[in-house]
């Protein structure tokens, strides 16, 4: 993150998906020099675009707290809970055909390397 200088965010947020965006990351720390808190969202467009929000002060504490019913996890979370938590970390998709009343679904699950596994989606 970056505000008087570059520094390493105090925590990341794994916000959920919403329409447009996915990938939704929000960090936060505090300035090392001025003290202010900052905030990051960075996100991808369907489109590959990346919207990247920095904000310090209020406007970041205001940015936290619209984020705050989005928050899937938070990194410092993951790391606690490591072994037996949501995936993490770089993630895959598998998908899974599976036969419900003779329908096929298909059901989409992220990965991790650690071996945790989360449903997604079912179509
Ligand atoms: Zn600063």
């Amino acid at each position: 993150m970056r505000h008087c200088c570059k520094f390493k965010p105090d925590d990341t947020y794994y916000l959920s998906e919403n329409d447009l965006y996915s990938s939704r990351r929000l960090s936060v720390g505090f300035c090392p020099i001025c003290g202010k808190p900052v905030a990051e969202l960075v996100e991808y467009r369907f489109d590959g675009i990346i919207n990247r929000i920095s904000v310090s002060g209020v406007q970041a504490n205001n940015l936290m707290l619209e984020c705050k019913d989005e928050i899937i996890y938070s990194m410092k979370e993951c790391n606690y809970l490591r072994f037996k938590s949501k995936p993490y970390g770089w993630k895959y998709g598998i998908n899974k055909v599976v036969k419900i009343n003779g329908k096929e679904k298909i059901k989409q699950y992220a990965c991790d390397f650690y071996g945790n596994k989360e449903l997604i989606k079912s179509v």
